[in-house]
């Protein structure tokens, strides 16, 4: 399903396609630039605030151009230090978007280093078993101006101007494509938004800094190793061996670990970044030592690093998250074999953390939002 807004998302718009937009209402060139600035350095609200532009102009841009197609409606804190952001857009659709905080030793909770996990569709259609984002299916893809708009909304929330350091332009450390949705099934308007987060008249935000996650679109993987911009990449992987990786990622039957390991090697010798493994630990599914020797094998080959996640509970679904003993033998094999391995501990556990699940829950429960 494609959504036609009224107006167009003004975020997704790039240098380029503004000059031409302003090219055909007969204004100069640099007029595009002036408005990127406003934008992306000052981070205005309105469109009354672009005062070194002309009112005609100012009435046209309004006409034309959304300034805020995501609106927030709930922001959830967690005992730890995650906020989830339940964002509506101009159809009504929910998706979500994180802060994940990471406090730096022996400095104060506001310099911690923040992560902003995004999302790229609304729902998924690729229905891993133990995600909630898929459970509802795919509705529709996010436009270029929906992917940076998030982005945007947290700069506005997190980081008021006049607290800027004016050649940082955004507040936050990294970006992680991660959330609601399969990015690389919404490519075109991925790299779009990515290009614009990425370009120095946007966000000016370094591509080392962005990793963009799959859960193994294998021609996608290949095409986005061909692009010229940095980006990591994080695998999805979730089981070790094409058995158990089918019990809870369809996506295996189409593109099974013969090809998906290749392509994630292709990645990594064309960018040369570590690739990281995501593995989402599922009692008595993936969490045995024959996944930890089967995963041990797959990143060594890749010169991968691990990312253990200690799966989050999503009501309605059947797994079971391992307990802490389970997990510490799991790493602990890993670490003996000399892999890179971390686990992720407690992240927004309390705030319905687990991909699509504060949405799917609002949406269940046809829980009243504010207006
Ligand atoms: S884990 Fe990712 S790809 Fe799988 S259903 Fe959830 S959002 Fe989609």
């Amino acid at each position: 399903m494609k959504f036609t807004p009224d107006k167009l998302p003004i975020y997704g718009e790039t240098l380029e396609s503004l000059e031409q937009w302003l090219f055909q209402q007969k204004q100069p060139r640099f007029r595009a630039r002036q408005i990127m600035d406003w934008l992306y350095k000052k981070r205005v609200h309105t469109w009354s605030e672009m005062t070194n532009l002309p009112m005609s102009l100012r009435d046209w841009l309004s006409e034309t151009f959304d300034l805020s197609p995501t609106q927030l409606v709930i922001r959830k804190s967690s005992e730890d230090i995650t906020n989830k952001l339940l964002l509506r857009l101009r159809d009504g659709s929910l998706i979500e978007t994180v802060i994940i905080r990471a406090p730096q030793k022996g400095v104060g909770q506001d310099t911690s280093r923040k992560t902003i996990c995004i999302s790229t569709q609304v729902g998924c259609a690729y229905g891993c078993r133990f995600c909630a984002s898929g459970l509802a299916g795919w509705k529709r893809d996010l436009s270029p101006g929906e992917i940076v708009s998030q982005l945007i909304q947290i700069c506005h929330l997190e980081d008021p101007i006049t607290s800027r350091d004016k050649n940082e332009i955004a507040s936050f450390d990294n970006i992680v494509v991660m959330g609601m949705g399969e990015p690389l099934a919404n490519y075109d308007n991925l790299l779009q938004a990515l290009k614009i987060l990425n370009a120095p008249w946007g966000l000016n935000f370094g591509a080392r800094r962005i990793t963009v996650s799959t859960s193994g679109l294998v021609p996608e993987m290949i095409k986005l190793a061909s692009e010229p911009m940095p980006f990591r990449l994080a695998l999805s992987l979730h089981g070790a061996t094409n058995e158990v990786r089918e019990q809870i990622m369809p996506i295996n039957r189409r593109y099974p670990l013969e090809e998906l390991i290749p392509a994630a090697k292709l990645f990594v010798e064309k960018h040369g970044h570590m690739l990281t493994l995501e593995f989402i630990l599922i009692e008595k599914i993936n969490d045995t030592i024959a996944q930890a020797d089967a995963l041990i094998e797959i990143a060594r080959d890749l010169h991968a690093h691990v990312n253990l996640i200690p799966y989050n509970t999503v009501q309605g679904l059947p797994w079971k998250r391992p307990s802490r003993r389970r997990q510490n033998v799991f790493l602990e094999k890993l670490h003996k074999n000399h892999i890179p391995a971390t686990i992720r501990r407690e992240k927004g556990h309390d705030i319905n953390a687990a991909c699509g699940q504060l949405r799917l829950q609002i949406e269940k429960n046809g829980v009243a939002l504010p207006a």
